[in-house]
């Protein structure tokens, strides 16, 4: 069977907000015209939000639950919405209701305008601290610099996509993933709407500095070399540099001058070479554990429970 939209909700421990998100995707959704499904992933919750997505399913045919093994982060969670969802367009969001249900329909327009990714753009950020917004606004600049990929700024994962694309998107299997770059690296059609980023409904971020940490690597990592060339531009500006002073330093003992003479420039010199190497090393090595990652070929993700139908 396949239904017109699938919306699909990675859930991490979102108890308190499973409820009102099903009642305002219902009320959204039962005004749209065409069939629909709840597709809501549940990646590895230990608060009870597994027992009450199950439950849910009972009471809704509309909601199709997709069951972790584990926790396995949002990223992946999203790639089995993709997996299982059966809409003819897809819409993905957050579980927490900082992306409203009730954008839905100005995406959906779009759409129907002929667009195959509708992207909604935060225009505003409400009930967030300063450092995310401060850090997410760097973070975006920073892909938009040296990743070859042009995403769109100040955008996250809520989007909406054609079948066409999630059958693109469904093929790309990389374990190292970041989705909103993915989704920008297949082209088409491309649009963005302008939202209010709401406020968390309940309960807390699920992204603590170190996840972002982790998400921004993979995003640069996993669609730029940028990092890795770095080590050669440094190496032949050090380079070049160790030649220009060599006649210079020749000419100056000549003269009798006695600068350069103390064992604190060597240790110095030293000392910041070894850094760069180290931190050059560190680089290839993240690029070296992703090729690790890949060349062992586990699955993505594991589903204790996949939905009935
Ligand atoms: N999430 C997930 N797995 C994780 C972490 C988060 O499925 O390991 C889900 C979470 O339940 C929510 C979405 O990803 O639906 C976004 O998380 P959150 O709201 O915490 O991120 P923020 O909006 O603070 O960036
Ligand atoms: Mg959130």
């Amino acid at each position: 069977m396949t239904v017109n939209y699938s919306i699909v909700v990675p859930i991490y421990n979102e108890l308190d907000n499973l409820d009102e998100l099903t009642r305002r995707v219902r009320e959204v959704m039962s005004a749209a015209r065409g069939t629909w499904e709840l597709v809501l992933v549940d990646d590895g919750s230990t608060d009870g939000s597994t027992g009450r997505i199950r439950e849910l399913a009972r009471l809704d045919k509309h909601v199709r639950p997709v069951i972790f093994a584990r926790n396995f982060g949002h990223q992946v969670a999203i790639t089995a919405g993709w997996d299982y969802a059966r809409g003819g367009v897809v819409v993905i969001m957050d579980a927490d209701l900082q992306d409203p249900p009730e954008v839905i329909p100005d995406l959906i327009a779009k759409w129907k305008e002929g667009f195959e990714v509708v992207y909604a753009v935060r225009a505003e950020r409400e009930g967030e601290t300063w450092f995310k917004k401060m850090t997410a606004s760097l973070f975006y600049r920073i892909i938009h610099r040296i990743t070859d990929v042009k995403m769109p700024m100040d955008t996250g994962d809520f989007r909406l996509m054609d079948r066409k694309v999630v059958d693109v998107l469904k093929t790309m299997r990389e374990r190292h993933r970041f989705p909103r770059g993915m989704s920008a690296w297949v082209g088409f059609r491309q649009v963005g709407v302008p939202y209010r980023r709401a406020a968390r409904h309940a309960g807390v971020t699920k992204y603590p500095f170190k996840k972002m940490l982790k998400l921004a690597l993979n995003a640069i990592t996993g669609f730029s070399y940028f990092p890795l060339q770095l080590a050669t531009y440094v190496g032949f500006g050090a380079a070049a540099l160790s030649i220009l002073a060599i006649p210079v330093v020749i000419a100056m003992r000549l003269a009798g001058h006695s600068a350069f003479l103390g064992q604190a420039t060597t240790l110095i010199a030293v000392l910041f070479l070894g850094g760069v190497q180290l931190i050059s090393l560190g680089v290839l090595g993240e690029y070296i554990g992703r090729i690790y990652d890949e060349a062992k070929g586990r699955p993505l993700y594991i589903v204790s429970e996949a939905p009935k139908d």
